[in-house]
């Protein structure tokens, strides 16, 4: 009957000196594997124009129809081609971050990022629009900070 005791606090003692793997989270962030798939990021180009041209091919490629975007006519102020997304949101609670949208994309202006804090408040927060997805204009804070 001691026997598992002995075995319990051996157990116990034994951790006491190891190396902590818990983090003092939210403080301290967990670090992502290299290939991890978070939010979904909007690239700019090297002139902070949006590199999206609203051709909806990672539309297509979504699986669970998470995307949708509006294409507008561009005045070369948004976007350096004729079109932009004037509308371009991902339904968060359908994506599944499998990547297609990543891989679908023919000008590289989508990318799967490294965010992991996804968890919101309200349905009303259940959709990413550009103010969250696109990257900040040179210049100009974060959104989260603009907030
Ligand atoms: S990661 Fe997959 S599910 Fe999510 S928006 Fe992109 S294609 Fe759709
Ligand atoms: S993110 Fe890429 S694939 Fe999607 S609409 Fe924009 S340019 Fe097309």
């Amino acid at each position: 009957m001691i026997v598992p005791f002995i075995k319990g606090f051996a157990n116990t003692f034994k951790h006491m000196f190891r190396k902590p793997i818990s983090v003092n989270y939210p403080d301290e962030k967990v670090p992502t594997f290299p290939r991890y798939r978070g939010k979904q990021v909007l690239m700019r180009d090297e002139n902070g124009l949006e590199k999206c041209v609203a051709c909806g091919l990672c539309a297509v490629a979504c699986p669970a129809d998470a995307i949708y975007l509006e294409a507008a006519e561009n005045n070369g102020t948004v976007q350096a081609g004729p079109r932009y997304a004037e509308l371009y949101q991902i339904h968060k609670t359908r994506c599944i971050f499998c990547g297609y949208c990543e891989e679908a994309c023919p000008v590289s202006a989508i990318f799967m990022g490294k965010d992991y804090e996804l968890a919101v408040y309200s349905n009303q927060d259940f959709i990413w629009d550009k103010t969250e997805l696109l990257v900040a204009a040179p210049g100009t804070p974060p959104a989260s900070q603009a907030r």
